[in-house]
């Protein structure tokens, strides 16, 4: 590890990056994160209705998206904006899944909903307003499922994988880690894409990472540009968000793509894909970028 570095982020030592452990993997029916693909999770902000999440599903399933997004439970900035569809919208995910194949990461509030999110989930999303919130992540400890932990919005890097830390002592060591944009004083984008965490967490820590280039750049005409980056940077996965109609979207429809603007974005993404997938395959001792 890098000496200026002064230790900050040995002491976590479940997810630090040890001689033993150069890189994780986490396991989802037959996918892998963290493995030699990219891998690319897609679908809406909000389940919003039955159509909506069937329409989106098969759509990005067929463009190359391995994994089925979309909140049921959303944290929104406002107390007057759309929540979520709650159960009913776990039970749509459910469908969608079904009907495509494609395993579902959906978000979890509270401690009081894991079972039940668990139940429909085959990833549990920790969002970005949660990621300080230890009693979910202590309560995620034993709930079976792979977690997302998202980077909270102005948290360090040592706080987010202490975070990180708090969730595998809890018993739970299968986590993606998810650079989602952080706040700054620009505000041309929604938020900063820090591709720099990016390179840093795969040096320091084994866990897989990957980017969300929706909730970073927060307008939809930067989200291709925004995936490039990160699979450039080395990350393990996208998480795309994807609408039929975003103007008509209960919620981050400006960031949203359309079915073929996703489509564009993954067909623009083939050859940084292949190059990444041909140097992992090669070389896996670089998916865990830079031993230092
Ligand atoms: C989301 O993924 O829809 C979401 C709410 O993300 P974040 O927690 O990063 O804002
Ligand atoms: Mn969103």
């Amino acid at each position: 590890m890098h000496p200026e570095w002064n230790g900050q982020f040995s002491s976590f030592h479940l997810v630090a990056k040890t001689d033993h452990c150069s890189r994780s993997i986490v396991r989802v029916h037959d996918i892998e994160i963290g493995g030699d693909e990219v891998v690319v999770m897609a679908g809406p902000c909000a389940v919003e209705t039955e159509r909506q999440l069937l329409e989106t599903a098969e759509a990005v399933a067929k463009a190359g998206a391995r994994i089925l997004r979309g909140g049921a439970y959303k944290p929104r900035t406002s107390p007057y904006a759309f929540q979520g569809l709650g159960v009913e919208g776990l039970k749509l995910l459910r469908k969608a899944s079904q009907a495509t194949g494609l395993p579902v990461v959906t978000e979890v509030m509270n401690d009081a909903d894991i079972e039940q999110v668990a139940e429909y989930a085959d990833i549990m999303q920790v969002g970005t307003r949660s990621m300080e919130n230890y009693s979910l992540l202590e309560a995620l400890g034993e709930c079976g499922r792979p977690v997302l932990l998202k980077r909270g919005m102005v948290a360090t890097l040592e706080e987010f994988l202490r975070s990180a830390q708090i969730l595998a002592l809890a018993g739970n060591p299968h986590i993606i880690l998810c650079e989602r944009g952080i706040r700054t004083f620009e505000t041309a984008t929604r938020n900063t894409l820090d591709v720099s965490a990016v390179a840093v967490l795969k040096m320091v820590s084994h866990l897989p990472v990957i980017v969300d280039p929706s909730h970073a750049a927060g307008i939809r005409c930067l989200v291709p540009a925004l995936a490039r980056a990160g699979i450039a940077v080395g990350a393990d996965g996208l998480l795309v968000e994807v609408h039929p109609a975003p103007e008509m979207a209960l919620s981050d429809g400006a960031q949203s793509l359309t079915f073929r603007e996703f489509r564009g974005m993954m067909e623009e993404l083939q050859p940084y894909l292949s190059i990444q997938r041909e140097g992992r395959r090669l070389h896996p001792e670089l998916v865990a970028r830079g031993a230092d």
